[in-house]
């Protein structure tokens, strides 16, 4: 062993290695002198403790370079999403469309309007930025815009029902991923939450006798991650607004995935869009920008003038602001909205719901035909079902094409943790013992990529 420790090879020696001279590139001296000097002690410890290693000069360089890598590489790195849910949380949520792209790399390396009013020449609000075009996509009074729809959610019950309490139906205490939970949310601004109804029904007049003088506003949940149904009643938008109003007090909606189009045309079920909500009444409605939207993540409030100028006197508002690549990359994508088909056709999220099945079937035949051209591959193609995700439609199953893959040298594990840790990071299904790709979510570039990493198995 002690014949061994004297192969570690000085620190000297490592440095003027054409390998790590090229490190010089990108990382000063004191990092990869740093970086060396724990892959040489890695080696000793594993000798020091009888393990049976090579030690080479390669070797403690590789060793060093992965170290490099984790703390200097990789980091946030683009997957190819093969699992067909849209709205990934995992995976990033929403694409942008190119035009938001574009707009957010245009504002990135200059300067920008972003407070300041080109016209009148004097200092301007970053609110200000989309206002008109969301007043005129949801028909409400006002507009603003936070960092995500949780964010919006504090806000809200921060301004106006802190040291109060807010009323809630049973059937709607959400949590979302994440463990953001109604409840907590409610407690930690320190406003009391006042549970009313049973979890599968709740009537107005729960709501009715719910309200005292402690009551401080009505606060409606969507349930967009799950669904209570059977023996189930919700109240009415309308018949709740009228009673909230009829006891001045404030309802606010906390819509989630909010929606500006009807996707009823896309074969999904029904689901108010913020337009009719505002049109319901409700005082404040708040939704997610990288949900169904199809945007950056945001957060947006619609609603009343008046509530709105009391959320910006907020002084937490501060701590929630939006920052200038969100702004431009919302705006661009909101712009697309203003034409419908426009929208449909070029946001990635609409786009993918809407694909045709002959889209998904000649994508799939595709990856299915060059996979099984490789040897020891086996592809076949069945039909299947694709999910919206970020806890929108949580019902609705979207039919789709499943490739599935078996390899003879791989086990279905290996094969999805090979493809997985690939230079593609490929990221599909596993079941039945067979790696499956969703062909939802990919594009033709994708599927090029992934038979690219097959063939290097
Ligand atoms: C997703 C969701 C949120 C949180 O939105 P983020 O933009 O992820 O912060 C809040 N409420 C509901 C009902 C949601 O579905």
């Amino acid at each position: 062993m002690q014949s061994k420790l004297q192969l570690l090879p000085a620190i000297d020696k490592l440095l003027k290695t054409d390998r790590v001279k090229d490190w010089y590139a990108n990382y000063d001296h004191t990092f990869i002198k740093g970086t060396l000097q724990t892959s040489i002690q890695y080696y000793r410890q594993a000798l020091l403790a009888g393990e049976d290693i090579a030690v080479s000069v390669e070797a403690i360089i590789d060793y060093a370079e992965s170290q490099l890598k984790q703390i200097g590489g990789d980091g946030l790195t683009p997957t190819i999403n093969a699992t067909g849910t849209i709205l990934h949380t995992n995976l990033g949520r929403a694409l942008l469309a190119p035009e938001a792209s574009e707009a957010v790399q245009s504002v990135m390396s200059d300067y920008s309007n972003l407070e300041y009013d080109i016209q009148a020449g004097q200092r301007g609000s970053r609110y200000d930025h989309m206002r008109e075009l969301l007043i005129q996509l949801t028909g409400a009074e006002d507009a603003l815009i936070v960092n995500n729809n949780a964010a919006a959610v504090l806000l809200i019950l921060t301004a106006f029902a802190k040291g109060k309490e807010v009323l809630i139906s049973r059937g709607e205490l959400v949590e979302i991923g994440g463990s953001f939970r109604i409840p907590d949310v409610i407690s930690s601004i320190g406003a009391k939450l006042h549970e009313v109804g049973a979890t599968n029904k709740t009537h107005l007049v729960d709501y009715e006798r719910g309200i005292n003088e402690e009551t401080a506003a009505i606060l409606r949940v969507h349930t967009s991650n799950y669904r209570i149904v059977g023996f189930s009643k919700m109240v009415d938008d309308r018949e709740l607004v009228e009673l909230a109003h009829k006891n001045g007090l404030p309802i606010f909606n906390d819509l989630g995935s909010g929606l500006l189009l009807n996707l009823e045309q896309v074969g999904l079920s029904y689901e108010p869009t913020i337009k009719e909500m505002i049109q319901f009444g409700y005082d404040l409605v708040s939704f997610s920008g990288d949900k169904l939207l199809g945007g950056p993540q945001a957060g947006i409030i619609v609603g009343r003038k008046d509530f709105i100028e009391q959320l910006k006197q907020a002084p937490l508002l501060r701590a929630l602001r939006v920052d200038k690549m969100t702004i431009a990359a919302l705006e661009a994508t909101l712009r697309l909205y203003l034409k419908p088909e426009l929208a449909m056709a070029t946001i990635p999220t609409l786009k993918m719901l809407s694909r045709s099945q002959e889209d998904l079937l000649t994508m799939a035949e595709e990856l299915r035909r060059r996979l099984a051209h490789l040897p020891a591959v086996q592809a076949e193609v069945t039909q299947g079902f694709s999910q919206v995700g970020g806890g929108a439609y949580p019902t609705d199953q979207l039919a789709t094409y499943l490739v599935k893959v078996t390899h003879e040298n791989y086990s279905a594990s290996e094969l999805e943790e090979a493809l997985r840790r690939s230079d593609s990071h490929i990221i599909p299904r596993v079941g039945e013992e067979k790696v499956q790709f969703d062909v939802r979510t990919l594009t033709y570039d994708n599927v090029q990529r992934i038979v690219g990493e097959f063939s290097k198995l």
